[in-house]
């Protein structure tokens, strides 16, 4: 019963062209990639789909961190935070991110977390509680959607980048715990939210701002330190989450707020209280990370990136313009094209996957009904060459998948 069910479910995703399938990386994450069955020979693919933005997933030097943490440290924590799993690598790194966000968030305290989806749960249920409202952007990212579900909280949603919604609803509510819970760049579309502005309105309504900076710590801001560091913003209203598996190319990721919203979190917050510490060498390892991000490397890795997306987009905006797609208003190193239909997106990917080039189709539940696209990602470690290569290949596909989609539709 329960497998003829999930089989009809399984029909059913594979006649709207949205079943996805796992592919097997036999190399480290790169550019150039090899990709392949389990027993098969791989092949070498150029992606542009992960989130390793400044290239710092394969570095050397972090690599070696990692493994001289794992010297260290061993290889496992052996228990939660609370317990006995909080080593002198943890509390090195969170002492590190308190001082990177200290210039933005006063009185800042940094929590390492395992993941963001976990730091994201901890935020919104500690804070979450039955005495406060949520005020979310639409286009949160599915864990701070999960973590308002799973919230006590009332949960209230605006529109995407609608400050004056957001100003309606803050104005109308009762509630004396008000949140704004937004994602600073948004990870399908690339776009950065209103930051200050939000402030301003949290200012005015007496209101917080979690704010989940995953796709802008490490590239935005002069030193690497984000989207505060980037708009120039400073309050102790700011409950910044930062993610470390993206650019900062390890895993994990931290919470910066007011110290007493951090010793908060450190006794009430469950998916922090009730898990095992990441590995101490992971920790370790992201002690370089910041070094890296903060100094000449960084810098020149981010500059480079700005002038990659500067050349992506000038190329793109010819070709949307022919296809009748949409360029997604994106400066960041997320770039959306927006094709509309399922089936479009996924032969767009195939025909560029047939030239070796790999970019992810993004699908509904992940974006809305009707927006599937293909979301090329930029790291510091492609070249413009690269760059020329994915448009060119692109300009070939044109064609070929703007014809074929209504005999797509007739086969399925
Ligand atoms: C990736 C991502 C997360 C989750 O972070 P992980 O460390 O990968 O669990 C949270 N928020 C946003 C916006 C993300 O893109």
């Amino acid at each position: 019963m329960l497998l003829e069910h999930l089989k009809r479910a399984a029909d059913e995703r594979a006649a709207q062209a949205l079943t996805r399938r796992r592919r097997i990386a036999h190399s480290a994450c790169a550019p150039h990639q090899s990709v392949g069955a389990l027993d098969a020979t791989p092949t070498p693919l150029l992606t542009f789909c992960s989130n390793d933005y400044l290239g710092l997933a394969n570095h050397a030097s972090i690599a070696h961190a990692l493994a001289e943490g794992a010297h260290r440290y061993g290889a496992g924590s052996g228990a939660s935070h609370l317990v006995s799993g909080h080593s002198l690598a943890h509390a090195q790194l969170e002492e590190g991110l308190a001082r990177w966000l200290a210039p933005y968030i006063p009185q800042a305290q940094a929590l390492y977390f395992c993941t963001g989806y976990m730091a994201n749960l901890a935020v919104l249920t500690a804070l979450g509680t039955a005495q406060a409202t949520l005020f979310c952007e639409a286009l949160n990212h599915a864990s701070l959607i999960d973590g308002a579900r799973l919230a006590k909280a009332d949960v209230q949603r605006y529109p995407h980048g609608d400050t004056q919604a957001l100003d309606a609803l803050l104005r109308a509510s009762q509630c004396e715990l008000k949140l704004i819970v937004t994602d600073s760049v948004f990870s399908m579309d690339g776009d950065i939210a209103p930051l200050a502005d939000l402030l301003a309105l949290a200012e005015r309504h007496d209101a917080w701002i979690v704010v989940d900076d995953a796709h802008g710590f490490g590239t935005l801001g002069e030193q690497g330190r984000g989207v505060l560091e980037h708009l120039g913003l400073r309050s102790e209203r700011l409950i910044y989450i930062g993610t470390l598996g993206k650019a900062a190319g390890v895993a994990g990721a931290f919470v910066a707020a007011h110290a007493t919203i951090v010793e908060h979190l450190v006794n009430t917050a469950r998916p922090y209280i009730y898990t095992t510490a990441a590995p101490p060498a992971v920790a370790h390892a992201l002690l370089t990370s910041l070094q890296i991000i903060a100094g000449e490397e960084g810098r020149s890795r981010r500059a480079h990136l700005a002038a990659l997306i500067a050349q992506l987009r000038s190329g793109l905006a010819a070709l949307a313009e022919r296809a009748g797609w949409t360029l997604g208003a994106s400066d960041t190193a997320i770039q959306p094209l927006i094709v509309g239909d399922n089936a479009t997106a996924l032969a767009l990917s195939a025909a560029l996957e047939a030239e070796g080039i790999r970019v992810g189709a993004i699908r509904p539940p992940t974006v809305p009904a009707g927006t599937a696209r293909l979301r090329i990602t930029l790291s510091a470690s492609h070249t413009a060459e690269d760059v020329t290569r994915l448009l060119d290949a692109l300009a070939r596909a044109l064609p070929q998948v703007s014809a074929p989609r209504a005999a797509h539709k007739e086969a399925a």
